[in-house]
């Protein structure tokens, strides 16, 4: 990768005009950010950062835990009198982070992963992020013998719950009918969701 290409690659995203317009410093966003309260992590200096766009930073911001702290919630929105969305600018340098396989050098960044074998893969074969039935126990020893037992008795213990367990129609962890499944499968991958994933995977393999 030379010199050029990550702020290149940053400010080509279409998301880039709205999320990182022109910044006065004021802090305004690190001091709602609860992800500042927790890491030494602070959205102001990331948007200083890019706007400088100086290639051997960036280059280890992109290959560190930093961009990954940041938990989405979207409070710097609202509060940016300059218009800047921090946490969507964010979401490009993850992605261009994951594009350049910068992302496997972090132990954050290796972290994707799993989360997108775990709960990407959820998503797009339960419709569910999380589902019960796929926190095995013998993946997940945490969870401890009474999981182990829930997992063992699903069909008796969730239908307690609520009637419309894994069946058609309302209710609680109904099941996603295939034509819902349909649709979110190819808002993956018309989104770039899916490319993303492969190069997770194909980068993954090789820092392996
Ligand atoms: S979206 Fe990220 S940067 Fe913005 S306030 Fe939330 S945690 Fe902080
Ligand atoms: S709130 Fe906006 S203007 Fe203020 S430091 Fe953050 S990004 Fe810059």
């Amino acid at each position: 990768m030379n010199k050029q290409d990550l702020s290149g690659l940053i400010m080509a995203d279409p998301r880039y005009s709205e999320a990182c317009r022109s910044c006065m410093n004021c802090g305004v966003c690190t001091a709602i950010c609860p992800a500042s309260g927790y890491y030494d992590y602070d959205p102001r200096v990331i948007v200083n950062l890019v706007r400088e766009s100086d290639e051997e930073t960036l280059t280890d911001m992109l290959s560190s835990d930093l961009i990954w702290y940041c938990g989405q919630c979207m409070s710097c929105k609202p509060r940016c009198p300059r218009g800047n969305i921090p946490g969507v600018l964010i979401q490009i340098l993850r992605a261009v982070s994951i594009n350049t396989g910068l992302f496997v050098h972090s132990a954050l960044g290796r972290q994707q992963l799993a989360i997108k074998r775990s709960i990407g893969h959820n998503i797009l074969e339960t419709g569910y992020c999380v589902h019960p039935t796929r926190v095995d126990p013998e993946t997940h020893p945490e969870q401890g013998p009474v999981w182990a037992w829930m997992s063992n008795n699903a069909d008796q213990v969730y239908g307690r719950f609520d009637k419309g367990y894994d069946k058609a129609g309302p209710g609680l962890l109904r099941k996603i009918s295939p034509e819902a499944l349909g649709d979110l499968d190819r808002i993956f991958e018309v989104t770039g969701c899916k490319k993303l994933w492969n190069t997770i995977e194909t980068e993954s393999e090789k820092h392996i």
